[in-house]
């Protein structure tokens, strides 16, 4: 028999001796019939990437992993407590409300190990908790949403309990559907760019940030907030910022063919293209394809890229500005924003965002780091431009502290293309 392989004999796994999944879902059935009145949770557990542990310690250490869990199972768990292995890594257990000890849980998973000693490597092993509420939906069904509960936290290493709830299940829904409608999105150009315009310090439009729109026919308009998060989760997030940028060649060699090629464009970029895109090689090739000069494309990017493996994005970085393109530290202050990586990156502008002033209890404090911000990146050499700008009192304020390039809604939202460059291209001469 192959390692790992779920083989069964009668009502059990051969691995470990629990029930299997369909003695399990049987039993379950039976438990919740005779037991109308008391509330039952059922837990679903998952090792995170098992897989690797298989590929990397081997089959027989794999094995010995589901083993112990189950072991775990027989030593833990209440009596009369219904568990099983339902398939390969998933292990699942049916107990009263009231002998739910989650403190418990989360301690036994926190020490888990892929071995049994202490200076074994930990194993992280999630749990997804379902409140049976309505015994008449199908075990399969409560299995699954167990499940879900899981996926709501698979990326994340300090949590490891998650309880299902409406707002997961509709959650993951909409993810799946996301991803599924992305191929079409992608070549009928349904993710477009909006512009929202930059000006200097004399109101005048320098250029403008193109910012993701999925106009869907079938979802609506959904706006980045809806959809960025998932694709970059996913890492389908490179292929619609391939196309943002590509879409954003396309505006500028109209704009340099209609004598504007002072104007330029800010596209953003994600931590996970970095993973997946020679970033260099595709802005490098996307310029030259669209005659653009490459100083006409800014690239956004947020202190989120140094968070992995910062010794090469910086290299990736250097390269790119090397070969002519301008980076912008995208929402600085909104993050941690440390003063090293301040020291060490390799950027032209700093992109400071407003909300760095929202919600302090000490405005004043806020506003002199501010101004200290703006003077540091003078200092720095490199240009300072604030975005989220709503009203003329923060205009003036910024303009006091030195700042000479701005965004936000007090300009003008983020708009169609077409309707920018209505507003903004148009000579008296000619009509885009
Ligand atoms: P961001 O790059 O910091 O973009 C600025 C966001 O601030 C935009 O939101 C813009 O509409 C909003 N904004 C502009 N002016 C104001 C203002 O005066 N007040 C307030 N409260 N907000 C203002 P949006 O378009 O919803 O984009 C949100 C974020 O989504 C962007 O933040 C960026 O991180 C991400 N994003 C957008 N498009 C793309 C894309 O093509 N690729 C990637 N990777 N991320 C994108
Ligand atoms: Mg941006
Ligand atoms: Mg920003």
């Amino acid at each position: 028999m192959r390692k790992n392989e779920f083989r069964t004999a009668g009502s059990y796994d051969e691995l470990t001796g629990l029930f299997h999944r369909e003695r399990f879902i049987e039993e379950v059935r039976r438990r919740l019939i005779l037991n109308e009145e008391s509330p039952f949770v059922l837990a679903v557990s998952d090792i995170r990437s098992f897989k690797l542990v298989n590929d990397t310690c081997g089959r027989d250490t794999g094995d010995r992993v589901l083993i112990r869990i189950a072991e775990m199972l027989r030593k833990e768990a209440p009596a009369k407590v219904c568990y099983a292995r339902l398939e390969a890594d998933h292990f699942a257990c049916l107990l009263p409300m009231e002998q739910l000890d989650v403190g418990r849980i989360d301690e036994l998973l926190r020490s888990f190990r892929v071995g049994s000693r202490e200076s074994d490597p930990p194993l992280f092993l999630h749990v997804g908790l379902y409140e049976i509420t309505d015994p008449s939906v199908p075990v399969p069904v409560m299995i699954d949403r167990a499940r879900l509960a899981i996926a709501s936290i698979r990326n994340e290493y300090e949590t490891r309990i998650a309880w299902y709830d409406e707002k997961i299940r509709s959650g993951i829904l909409f993810e799946q559907k996301l991803l599924r409608a992305l191929p079409d999105a992608l070549k009928r150009h349904e993710i477009q760019p909006y512009l929202q315009p930059q000006v200097d310090a004399e109101g005048k439009v320098i250029g403008a940030e193109a910012l993701a729109r999925w106009i869907s026919p079938e979802m609506g308009f959904l706006s980045p907030g809806q959809f960025i998060p998932i694709l970059e989760r996913s890492g389908a997030i490179a292929q619609v910022d391939r196309n943002m940028w590509e879409e954003a060649c396309v505006i500028l060699k109209r704009w340099k063919e209609r004598g504007r090629e002072d104007l330029y464009l800010s596209v953003n970029l994600s931590m996970k293209d970095f993973c997946f895109l020679d970033l260099p090689e595709v802005f490098q090739s996307l310029t030259d394809r669209y005659g653009i000069s490459r100083d006409r494309l800014r690239l956004e990017i947020t202190e989120t890229v140094f968070m992995q493996e910062p010794g090469s994005r910086m290299e990736v970085l250097e390269r790119l500005r090397q070969a002519g393109f301008l980076l912008e530290m995208d929402d600085f202050g909104s993050g941690y924003s440390s003063l090293s990586l301040l020291k060490d990156m390799p950027v032209d502008i700093l992109k400071i965002d407003m909300v760095f002033l929202d919600g302090t209890k000490s405005p004043e404090r806020a506003r002199r780091i501010l101004k200290c911000v703006i003077s540091l990146s003078d200092a720095l050499g490199m240009g300072s431009l604030t975005e989220g700008v709503e009203t003329v009192e923060q205009l003036k304020m910024l303009k006091e502290m030195g700042c000479r390039m701005f965004q936000g809604f007090y300009f003008d939202r983020p708009m169609k293309v077409s309707e920018f460059e209505t507003r903004y291209l148009l000579t008296k001469k000619e009509a885009f």
